[in-house]
């Protein structure tokens, strides 16, 4: 017997109006390339979407076509998330700071019909448009006055301008209604090998996400929030966030390319920011750039960090020296990102400080919809105790069962996603990443943790960051290097970095050596690079063998 509730599938433009509806006269704030601020409503997004939707389907744009956008985090962008998805389309979000040779491919792969391009990314698609075989149309994302100007020869010669198209439509457009499961965004992952490998997500799985993403032992977002999501429309759709704040109606603040501290802080300042998601390396330009400056925040209560590991100190310093909650969160493209946050339980409460730092440290619990596992090399789950370090496996409704046209075969082990990450989970339930399986150092037989490392070095006062490799060594396999680049003017020693470590953990994960460079390499989506590192550092020899 089937339950008597309506049969409404979950789609995403119920989001957008619903936030039209009830959350209607909300800002959207975008600090545009162009260079002002610009303010709208969630009605006014709604408007446009509408009429954007009817000038997709006049470009010829139908159900499951491709539409592809090179953008910042702005209004538009948020408008083409909107009207691609909510007509059936799917938007697939390139990231700029791919080389051009892998935009191509993966422009290619999605077969792209429409290109959406911010103006700081035409040089790109100057250069790339003649390789882009599917591409009908490419729409500037401007208005008319700031258009380009070309050569008549220029492959953007042809080039729509975005205000021209909303302007020749009126919003009487109704939503269509179609299947939950239908592909709505996809957005690639660059693999270390191998070809970059599309994730396609369905309407089903990113509103399943946002309601969870949303919930108060998650991002704990609210219609009483302005959320300033510094995390890359590009990339995992901003974690979701263009979403669940829709959802929930809270004030969107949209950064553009604005991503310094000091555009950051008066942002967040301006537009009294309450909550705000981002990658380490922006929080340390930002922390750093409000040191010197001896600023503070007067409304941000709380900021999500994630991507890759958030060093201790950097948790530490926004709660104790700004009075923001840190809230550490892991994920992945596979997994619409979000997996885990690190929030307390019941039984942390009135728990002395270092004991709830501890919890913080870790990359957290996952929200319900996620189920986590570790594993050995053989496949057998390994015990929740805290200690025991596996492959960390992944299953749920917004997991990725297999990538765009079956690129690299079957991902799956046993009906899980393998993360490629290696943790602990200890008894409670929460997660630690000790490395990603290929940056795990095997010394002896034993593997230490090269982010743990990582997070000691950066805790020095004269670090500004650091990654942690393996490097061949005759008898124990691989022992750890630290390459460190230092605060401007300090005269930290390698000496001094390595006494630093005492005490700190097992004699035997003492790194061997310390490097002390200018600039560490880093991916397109703000990783440390350690597949380039240990590339640049191919001619190193270790100390003493
Ligand atoms: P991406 O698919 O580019 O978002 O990268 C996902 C990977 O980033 C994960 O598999 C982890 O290796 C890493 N990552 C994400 N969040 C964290 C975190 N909080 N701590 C450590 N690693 C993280």
């Amino acid at each position: 017997m089937n339950g008597l509730m309506m049969d409404m599938p979950l789609l995403i433009s119920d989001l957008i109006r619903h936030a039209d509806r009830h959350h209607g006269d909300t800002e959207i704030v975008s600090k545009r390339v162009e260079g002002d601020f610009h303010r709208y409503t969630y009605r006014d997004a709604h408007t446009r979407s509408r009429r954007l939707a009817k000038a997709l389907a006049k470009l010829g744009v139908k159900m499951n076509d491709r539409v592809a956008t090179l953008a910042w985090n702005g209004y538009r962008h948020f408008e083409i998330y909107y009207a691609v998805a909510g007509s059936g389309a799917v938007i697939h979000t390139i990231n700029p700071r791919l080389f051009p040779e892998q935009v191509i491919y993966i422009a290619n792969h999605a077969e792209d019909k429409v290109l959406f391009v911010d103006l700081t990314f035409v040089p790109l698609v100057e250069k790339v448009a003649a390789s882009l075989k599917s591409v009908k149309h490419i729409v500037v994302m401007t208005d008319r006055a700031h258009m380009p100007t070309v050569t008549p020869a220029s492959p953007m010669a042809n080039a729509l301008c975005y205000e021209d198209l909303i302007e020749a439509e009126d919003d009487k457009f109704e939503w269509p209604t179609f299947d939950e499961k239908t592909a709505s965004c996809l957005c690639y992952t660059s693999g270390t090998t191998g070809n970059p490998k599309g994730v396609l997500y369905s309407h089903r799985s990113t509103m399943l996400h946002a309601y969870a993403a949303a919930l108060p032992d998650a991002l704990n977002l609210s219609a009483a929030d302005a959320i300033l999501p510094v995390v890359p429309m590009f990339h995992v759709n901003a974690w979701g966030l263009p979403y669940s704040c829709a959802l929930m109606g809270a004030k969107l603040v949209f950064p553009g390319q604005h991503l310094d501290g000091k555009s950051l802080h008066d942002m967040f300042e301006q537009e009294k920011v309450t909550m705000s998601a981002g990658v380490p390396t922006v929080w340390l330009g930002l922390l750093n750039y409000m040191k010197e400056a001896k600023l503070k925040f007067s409304t941000l209560k709380s900021t999500v960090i994630g991507g890759s590991a958030c060093p201790p100190a950097m948790i530490r310093t926004f709660q104790e020296e700004y009075g923001v909650k840190v809230l550490h969160a892991w994920g992945m493209t596979e997994m619409s990102p979000l997996g885990t946050v690190a929030t307390f339980k019941g039984k942390h409460t009135g728990a002395d400080k270092e004991t709830k730092y501890a919890v913080q440290y870790k990359q957290g619990r996952v929200i319900f919809g996620v189920d986590m596992k570790i594993v050995d090399a053989e496949g057998k789950t390994l015990p929740n105790d805290g200690k025991a370090f596996g492959d960390l496996l992944v299953k749920g409704p917004w997991i990725t069962n297999s990538y765009f046209k079956g690129e690299g075969g079957d991902p799956l082990r046993d009906g899980w996603f393998p993360t490629g990450d290696v943790a602990t989970i200890d008894p409670d339930g929460y997660m630690q990443i000790t490395d990603r399986s290929k940056d795990v150092i095997k010394s002896g037989g034993e593997w230490i943790s090269s982010i743990d490392l990582e997070n000691i070095a950066v805790a020095h006062p004269d670090i500004v960051e650091a990654a942690v490799i393996g490097v061949r060594h005759p008898k124990w396999d691989e022992r750890p290097i630290v390459v460190a680049i230092k605060k401007p003017g300090a005269k930290v020693t390698k000496e001094d970095l390595l006494k630093f470590y005492e005490g700190k953990i097992a004699k035997w994960w003492m790194p061997d050596d310390v490097v002390f460079v200018d600039q560490l390499p880093h991916t397109a989506t703000g990783k440390l690079s350690k597949l380039t590192l240990r590339g640049e550092m191919k001619d190193y020899k270790l100390p003493n063998t």
